[in-house]
């Protein structure tokens, strides 16, 4: 792996290295760094070096959670604000169900900020067991003072329902992608705490102040910068699109135009989709020879002329001949002095989005429609170029 050889300097400089792991932990991280570029309103894009597949976690973006802990004081009060699932551990809360406690001296709201100052003191870590990660940051025992502290680092070394209700302490249920099979799965510190923030890796974000979004996405990939833009570009294209292979297809495209990177055979071929319905895990992916030909550069821009997505699920399903087809059908209606009632019908079929836009079916309007279909003739050419390596 990129990197592991400075993991000692980085160490020092209040920094970890972190590497994708299963999808739980992934969306983990995804889900840390999303909230902590809310909290402190730096772009985390700055910290994500495109060419490497880790991230460096800061001990400080640990401490702008700690102080957010601070402000709400888990005080009921200000539940509304607590809207979010990662701050949201106390009692019965529907996603992290006793996490912390709320009786006796688990009220005070120190003791949770102490626990993070701690795991934030990275140079004090030690390296222990842990299915997540695989390379395990734990606060050492020698360095607890509270019984308190002690009992609640026990309970988060294991994966059950305190850290997410919905897949642990329920082994039976457990959906295929990671597990181990095991109903023990003993996991570090450090994950313990990033788990908090799985939820806030999936797009949409749950809430509790609206109705759980009936679906919501992880997109997972082996590297953190491209799950870091994959799953901000899904966020921006949630609206445009129902569909999770679209959903999928659109944010390659955009990682594509707007990532100056070039992506290895073996990272195209695991990239794939989590969604997340009430109670149920779904793992899609696209064959990879469609993420080969949407991830072409020629090809993204090509598609995001065209802006349909009615093309692009032609892409999506390979039915390249058809693109053919409708490029020359369109091209020959275009050349017609009079378009009729039927030919205006198979316009706005083949284009739902760009006919009513563009407004195709108007006799004015014939040079755009000679455009898109020479894009989408181009297009054609293009994809078979892809699929063929050129
Ligand atoms: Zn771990």
């Amino acid at each position: 792996m990129a990197g592991s050889g400075t993991e000692s300097a980085t160490q020092t400089s209040g920094a970890i290295p972190l590497y994708p792991s299963n999808w739980l932990y992934n969306a983990g991280v995804i889900g840390f760094l999303r909230e902590v570029q809310e909290l402190t309103q730096e772009n985390i894009d700055k910290f994500l070096d495109p060419q490497d597949t880790k991230i460096l976690l800061r001990s400080q973006w640990i401490q702008e959670c700690a102080k957010e802990y601070k402000r709400l004081h888990f005080d009921k009060n200000k539940e509304k604000e607590k809207d979010k699932a990662w701050l949201r551990i106390v009692g019965k809360n529907t996603y992290h169900k006793n996490y912390w406690q709320t009786t006796g001296e688990w009220k005070k709201t120190e003791k949770f900020q102490s626990f993070l100052y701690q795991l934030s003191d990275f140079q004090k870590l030690e390296r222990t067991e842990c299915s997540l990660c695989s390379r395990g940051y734990s606060i050492p025992a020698s360095m607890v003072k509270d019984a308190l502290i002690d009992k609640f680092l026990k309970d988060i070394s294991h994966f059950e329902s305190r850290i997410f209700s919905e897949l642990g302490g329920a082994p039976k249920a457990f959906p295929n992608g990671f597990w181990n099979c095991k109903s023990n799965l003993p996991i570090c510190h450090l994950c313990g705490y990033l788990l908090l923030f799985l939820l806030s890796g999936f797009t949409p974000p749950p809430t509790e102040e609206t109705s759980v979004p009936s679906r919501s996405i992880f997109i997972n990939a082996p590297s953190f910068p491209m799950m870091w833009h994959l799953n901000q570009y899904a966020r921006s294209v949630f609206h445009r699109s129902q569909d999770v292979r679209q959903i999928l297809g659109l944010s390659l495209i955009e990682f594509t135009i707007r990532q100056q990177v070039t992506l290895h055979r073996w990272a195209l071929q695991n990239i794939e989709i989590v969604v997340r319905a009430r109670g149920s895990l779904e793992f899609i992916q696209l064959p990879a020879e469609t993420v080969q030909v949407l991830t072409n550069r020629r090809v993204a821009q090509q598609l995001n002329r065209i802006g349909e997505l009615k093309i692009l699920q032609l892409v999506l399903e390979n039915k390249i001949d058809q693109l053919l087809e409708i490029g020359q059908a369109l091209l020959r209606v275009a050349m017609k002095d009079k378009i009729e009632d039927a030919e205006k019908k198979f316009i706005k079929k083949v284009l739902p989005y760009r006919a009513p836009k563009d407004q195709l079916t108007e006799p004015d309007r014939r040079e755009r429609l000679v455009e898109i279909a020479y894009q989408i003739l181009t297009l054609n050419a293009m994809v078979r170029e892809a699929i063929n390596g050129e």
